[in-house]
């Protein structure tokens, strides 16, 4: 299996993942020809795609939803209270599959396992990706995380997870006070330090690779990020022990990010 974050933060995410014959991608945040040319960057053309797995209705997630469902006859995989949500963004889309939280769905080569989030939308979801033994977990748009997502995510060999803000740079970057409240309320955007400790908590000899992503351009910088969940992940190395070597990459708005692949012995 691997993957790829084509983009993320608050203009636009997608990514994308391949496993077996099976290419999907998590949200379609961009325009379709955007999509395209972030896909080609890494060597996937777009009438390649099997599906698009859509986590909520904010315009970040779906903006090329549509276009690219309609264009290439793709399956889109939408809980109902999101497709209610976004009837008009999704609409004239000739393929559903219906997802909810708690129920799983093979769909091709993976099996994919919805859970809840805690997000100001109408069911916002996060994904593990299952194809044969390599998981892949995808966590972002969540004010915080619970026992449920940590069992969720737990085993996964690769996660991608919101690392959203930091507190003193949201409370002195000068967005207006209803919003900064939004971004760090239950239902808004994880921050840094709170990603940290849950990767602590997540963390195991098996997981490979986490992207820190939907990082705030104004809220946040990509230095500090990471800087934060190094920082955190050294000062628990005791409790995280020897064998954990997970890498850890960044998800930026404007360029591709890394292609990872999961299941992969270092030689
Ligand atoms: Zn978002
Ligand atoms: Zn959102």
């Amino acid at each position: 299996m691997r993957f790829c974050v084509l983009g993320s933060g608050s203009k636009g995410n997608s990514t994308f993942i391949e496993a077996g014959e099976t290419r999907i991608l998590i949200d379609a945040g961009f325009s379709g020809v955007e999509i395209e040319r972030r896909l080609a960057a890494i060597g996937v053309g777009i009438d390649s795609l099997s599906g698009i797995l859509v986590s909520h209705e904010h315009s970040d997630h779906i903006r090329g939803v549509r276009i690219l469902a309609r264009r290439f006859n793709l399956p889109v995989l939408v809980s109902r209270a999101t497709k209610t949500a976004a009837a008009k963004e999704l609409s004239r889309i000739e393929q559903w599959l219906e997802i909810a939280p708690g129920c799983d769905l093979t769909f091709m080569d993976i099996d994919i396992h919805p859970f809840a989030l805690s997000h100001d939308a109408a069911e916002p979801l996060g994904f593990v990706i299952r194809h044969r033994d390599l998981l892949l977990g995808y966590c972002t748009d969540t004010g915080i995380v619970s026992r449920l997502m940590q069992h969720r995510l737990a085993g996964c060999h690769g996660l991608v997870l919101e690392c959203n803000h930091d507190p003193e740079m949201l409370k002195n970057g000068g967005y207006p006070q209803p919003l900064q409240q939004r971004i760090r309320s239950h239902e808004g955007h994880l921050a840094n330090v709170d990603a940290a400790g849950f990767l602590v908590d997540l963390i195991h000899d098996g997981l490979e690779h986490v992207v820190l992503a939907h990082i705030s351009e104004t809220n946040n910088s990509h230095e500090l990020a990471l800087a934060t969940v190094t920082d955190y992940l050294r000062e628990h190395a005791g409790a995280i022990g020897d064998s954990c070597r997970v890498m850890i990459s960044l998800a930026h708005q404007d360029r591709v990010g890394e292609v990872v692949c999961l299941g992969q012995d270092p030689a």
